[in-house]
């Protein structure tokens, strides 16, 4: 047992009797010698007792340029002395403006208006709200679409529209009865197929799914939600070249919105600075959250292009408003971090960083191809999942109740470093600005940690 001083004891007792922590489960918390972050420097996080831990998960996928960045940090102090929090309902703010007008600069042609909220649930939320009501008040007449099609183990956040166009198992099942209809077609993946398949002819399953699910409901779609190039949540599965460009065509074809929720690939993670950038697509609306304001603040956008926005032009009494908001939407101080990050995005030459990185983590995590507990290594950019399984023949998971992910993250906890797996997936999801010898001793402390938990006899 780890002996704590008193201050430290007394913080963790009242986390136990007073913390629900998320996505946790409690039970197995409260007997964990967790650590309590107190502080951070660049790329590590730094406990209660002074010790010290790469950040290997950027915070849960949203740190961009390191913690305690200088630059960000002054932005907020600036915008502190101004005001921290003003409505943007029936009143404008200045950082919401500027970071409107840099974000329609930077993402895909043809979105053009921004809606803030603050989280990736209500991004997507948001998203889905607006292409519903776009086809009942769209010119040229209105059609009641009011079906979703979603991929295969989805994540789309944990609100109850977002769990309607999921499709994890684990955590959507027990909401079934609350959640909307939707068509799902089969995520592109193909670590495990069904019986007489091979990996070619299931992909193809799917491109033919995909196809035959929107055009036998065509009329009845109002869009189709996906994560551009990498499912995250699901394990950082990786989606084969061209599946997002023939998600756009079929739905341009039919009339049907793509939604891109580029919460988790967004700012940078997959390479470009947005993942449909690599694909050539401008979706009609693009979901961005964690890494906007650089992993600083809560906040969130909705894009959307002008013929969507559009739909919403009457006057009042017509009542074709979009009625949503959150009382913090375009928080000023949210808005001033996310412009400062992506100034730091041009000047430090971000995007060059995660190609370089990116490489030398493919080279250094190679080995690991031929480890006996590894089924696959999933990578795009600085999204990295490591699947662990018990057997490789087959693909035979290791026991639920082994939480062999889970000793990943104590084993890598005793080297210094901070990793949350995906279940069995470690996950290693540095910063997109993290320099190259901090990368490099990441990959060493997952790969020994791999092999520590993985050696344990249950
Ligand atoms: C994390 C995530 C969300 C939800 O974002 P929150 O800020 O946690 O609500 C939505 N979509 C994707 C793809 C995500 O990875």
């Amino acid at each position: 047992m780890t002996v704590f001083p008193p201050e430290v004891a007394h913080l963790r007792r009242l986390d136990r009797d007073h913390l629900w922590h998320p996505f946790t489960p409690m039970q197995a918390w409260r007997d964990e010698a967790f650590p309590i972050i107190r502080a951070a420097d660049g790329f590590e996080l730094i406990d209660t007792e002074g010790k010290r831990y790469l950040d290997g998960i950027s915070s849960l996928w949203c740190n961009v340029h390191g913690h305690r960045v200088p630059e960000i940090d002054r932005a907020i102090e600036n915008q502190l002395h101004q005001v921290a929090h003003t409505t943007l309902l029936g009143l404008a703010s200045e950082p919401s403006i500027r970071l409107a007008k840099r974000l329609v600069d930077l993402t895909p042609a043809g979105l053009n208006k921004v809606f803030y909220s603050d989280s990736g649930a209500t991004a997507v939320e948001i998203a889905l709200k607006m292409a519903f009501q776009f086809h009942r008040q769209k010119p040229g007449g209105p059609e009641k679409r009011d079906l979703f099609v979603r991929v295969g183990n989805a994540y789309h956040g944990d609100t109850l529209g977002t769990v309607s166009v999921g499709g994890i198992d684990l955590f959507h099942a027990v909401y079934g009865d609350l959640l909307f209809h939707t068509l799902q077609v089969p995520s592109p993946v193909a670590l495990r197929v069904p019986e007489g398949r091979d990996r070619d002819s299931y992909l193809k399953w799917c491109d033919a799914e995909l196809e035959r699910v929107i055009v036998e409901n065509a009329d009845r779609i109002a869009a189709v939600i996906v994560e551009p190039l990498v499912q995250g949540a699901a394990g950082i599965l990786v989606h084969p070249a061209g599946y997002l460009k023939r998600v756009r065509d079929f739905t341009a074809r039919h009339g049907i919105l793509l939604i891109a929720d580029e919460v988790a690939v967004g700012f940078g993670r997959t390479g470009t600075m947005f993942a449909c950038e690599q694909e050539g697509v401008s979706p009609d609306l693009m979901c961005l959250a964690k890494g906007i304001t650089g992993g600083y603040l809560p906040l969130a956008a909705t894009l959307a292009t002008d013929v969507i926005y559009d739909a919403f032009l009457a006057p009042p009494h017509e009542a074709k408003t979009f009625f949503h908001g959150h009382t913090y939407t375009g928080n000023s101080l949210a808005c001033a971090a996310a412009v400062a990050s992506i100034d730091l995005f041009q000047r430090n030459d971000v995007l060059a960083n995660v190609q370089r990185i990116s490489k030398c983590i493919a080279e250094k995590l190679a080995p690991l191809r031929d480890h006996p507990h590894v089924a696959e290594v999933r990578q795009k950019g600085v999204m990295i999942g490591i699947e662990l399984v018990r057997d490789r023949d087959g693909f035979i998971p290791f026991p639920a109740e082994r939480r062999t992910g889970h000793l990943v993250t104590l084993a890598a906890r005793e080297r210094g470093v901070i990793l949350r797996p995906l279940g069995d997936v470690v996950v290693l999801m540095p910063a997109p600005a993290m320099p190259m010898e901090l990368v490099d001793r990441l990959c060493d402390a997952a790969i020994e940690s791999i092999n520590d938990a993985t050696r344990l006899s249950l």
